[in-house]
């Protein structure tokens, strides 16, 4: 349930409403919004009877939720979450386009590569330090060695730097060094991962799982904001279906089910939902249109010599081309 407040109550209504609350045996999570403030009513077991708050000073309405994710729910707020990285607003009706490679291989890598994709365009760079591969014997990244090349990137060319985080035992270290923590598709339900997550200060970049449903994926970021972290962006990977012409299918339908469900951002990753190269721009360019607020593209300057996902990875030429296109395409449904 939600409490909505009007938009003249006073500070001292709103704890009053929230202590009413709070006495009931819930839990009161006031929700500040652009015209006033709501107070989502938490833990409740079955229905909450409204006429317990109706009659407070300063409650202009009762919203009962039907949806099992609160937090995240357009029904808690109504307003898109802007999500904040350095200058970088996502959220804000503009495309923002997130590249690089699959893992940091050398400093060297990096730094050319992001040296390429900031040219393009891109506003944050993407690398991973620990990799989760299928096999034990393929490249599992550099750990801490990438990290701190990531910070050497960001200094170095000004770009905030996106990494994942594959456990707890590891996640104070990845927060020192990133401005975004990525939660991979394989670790979308690790709910100690998402709690953790809910207690950082930094914004988390949560991938939908390989066979997750949208209710799944959106309960998952509820963990998270209701562990304290409303800076969240959602990132639609592909899904596992039986098709065999791409590694992934990607739900473009997920875009306007999000959109419509939630006020978290929603990005598209067309590298991994694609698993080959040349079906990244198209995919690209149906993200821009279907509505998401950008992209995270894998890009390398030599594919072939990549330590991981060479076969979808763009060439530099190619992202600039596809930068292009989609800003021109977004352009159109956003003017
Ligand atoms: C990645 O972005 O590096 C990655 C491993 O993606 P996913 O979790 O979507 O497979
Ligand atoms: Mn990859």
């Amino acid at each position: 349930m939600l409490i909505v407040m009007d938009n003249k109550a006073t500070q001292q209504q709103i704890d009053k409403v929230v202590g009413a609350v709070e006495a009931k045996g819930y839990t009161a999570r006031p929700i500040p919004g652009g015209e006033r403030v709501s107070i989502g009513v938490l833990y409740n077991k079955g229905a909450v009877d409204a006429s317990l708050f109706l009659g407070y000073p300063g409650v202009k309405d009762i919203v009962p939720v039907t949806r099992p994710y609160k937090l995240v729910s357009r029904e808690f707020q109504p307003e898109d979450t802007l999500v904040q990285v350095g200058d970088v607003t996502i959220g804000n009706g503009h495309f923002t386009i997130i590249a690089g490679p699959c893992a940091i291989e050398s400093e060297v890598q990096a730094l050319t590569i992001a040296e390429h994709i900031k040219n393009s365009g891109a506003e944050l760079f993407r690398g991973g330090a620990f990799k989760p591969r299928t096999s034990p014997y393929s490249f599992q990244g550099l750990g801490e060695e990438g990290l701190k090349i990531l910070a050497k990137v960001r200094t170095e060319t000004g770009l905030p730097v996106i990494t994942e985080v594959m456990d707890d035992s590891t996640f104070d270290l990845v927060e020192e060094y990133t401005d975004v923590i990525q939660i991979g598709t394989r670790n979308m339900q690790n709910f100690t991962l998402l709690k953790r997550a809910g207690r950082s200060g930094k914004p988390i970049f949560l991938k939908r799982g390989l066979a997750a449903t949208i209710d799944e994926w959106l309960m998952a970021a509820e963990y998270i904001l209701e562990s304290g972290n409303r800076q969240v962006i959602l990132c639609e990977r592909g899904v596992r279906t039986f098709v065999h012409h791409s590694r992934n299918t990607l739900d473009l339908s997920a875009v306007p089910v999000v959109c419509k469900e939630s006020h978290l951002p929603i990005i598209i990753d067309p590298s991994h939902a694609a698993g080959r190269r040349d079906q990244v721009i198209p995919l690209s360019r149906a993200a821009a249109a279907v509505g998401a607020q950008g992209l995270m593209v894998e890009v390398h300057h030599a594919p072939e010599e990549a330590l991981s996902d060479g076969a979808q990875s763009l060439y530099p030429e190619q992202f600039a081309q596809l930068c292009r296109q989609v800003k021109a395409i977004y352009g159109i449904f956003n003017d």
